[in-house]
């Protein structure tokens, strides 16, 4: 069976309070052999690190999601310093810049995003610390995200998950030494603009994801998701890509492996 990993995963979200055990089994069970759970917040890191100390086949990304950044202590590197050791986290992050929705005046609307700015300075400084990656987070604020990245490349490169741009800002991302990687929207009627990105991404260059418990793959759009439903976009990829599950998991395993060089 061609085994393929969830590179991100919020499996400390109370989703899946009432079953977690079996929503691990089922991931094993459909070849999906490595998950990382990441954090988005350090209560989320903590949870997910302990869930990495519980589940062999569990991974912990640390960091703080950047529509939180209001809420984040003034210096995050202390706290996050102190996890970072840990042998089972492999990235930092979700980290990045949100400009979704923004607060009200410019005044405010500056305040958000320097903050946000300035979590993200701080997670990638303890990326270059540890020798980590970084898992990015960005919407409607794909440029700016880009060129805070850009200026630390050669030291740390990004992941820019879930990914929905076009093949032109995907090359903008490879062009600075990050990544891509691909959730179940590339399995919905209305996900033809990923797929065309999906097509366009040269091998290696990209991993698979499912943002879980959010946008479960066709045939469970709609549903909770979970790491198993992998699966299910690893066979929309390789139809897309015309290569063969066996192709797609060697190239998307080591990508990971060599991305997340502490998943072992
Ligand atoms: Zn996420």
């Amino acid at each position: 069976m061609p085994v393929f990993f969830d590179t991100h995963a919020h499996l400390d979200y109370p989703d899946y309070a009432p079953d977690l055990g079996e929503v691990v089994a089922r991931a094993q069970a459909a070849g999906i052999t490595k998950i990382i759970s990441i954090g988005t917040s350090l209560e989320s890191s903590g949870r997910a690190l302990q869930l990495a100390e519980k589940f062999p086949n569990v991974y912990a990304a640390i960091g703080w999601h950047p529509t939180e950044a209001e809420k984040a202590p003034a210096d995050l590197r202390p706290a996050l310093r102190s996890l970072a050791k840990h042998p089972k986290v492999v990235a930092i992050g979700e980290t990045g810049l949100d400009y979704h929705r923004l607060p009200d005046g410019e005044d405010a609307i500056a305040r958000y995003k320097n903050r946000q700015a300035e979590i993200f300075q701080q997670q990638l400084e303890i990326a270059i610390e540890f020798g980590l990656n970084c898992i990015i987070h960005q919407r409607d604020a794909f440029d700016d995200t880009l060129a805070q990245l850009k200026s630390f490349s050669g030291k740390v490169r990004g992941v820019f998950h879930c990914f929905g741009e076009n093949a032109a800002r995907m090359k903008q991302v490879l062009d600075i030494g990050s990544l891509v990687s691909f959730t179940g929207i590339v399995t919905f009627k209305n996900g033809q603009n990923v797929r065309d990105t999906v097509a366009a991404t040269p091998a290696g260059q990209f991993m698979l994801e499912t943002d879980c418990p959010y946008l479960a793959p066709v045939p469970y759009r709609g549903k909770r998701c979970e790491p198993a439903y992998v699966k299910e976009i690893s066979e929309t990829v390789a139809q897309v890509r015309k290569c063969s599950l066996e192709e797609l998991s060697a190239a998307t395993c080591q990508t990971a492996a060599e991305f997340f060089p502490k998943i072992k």
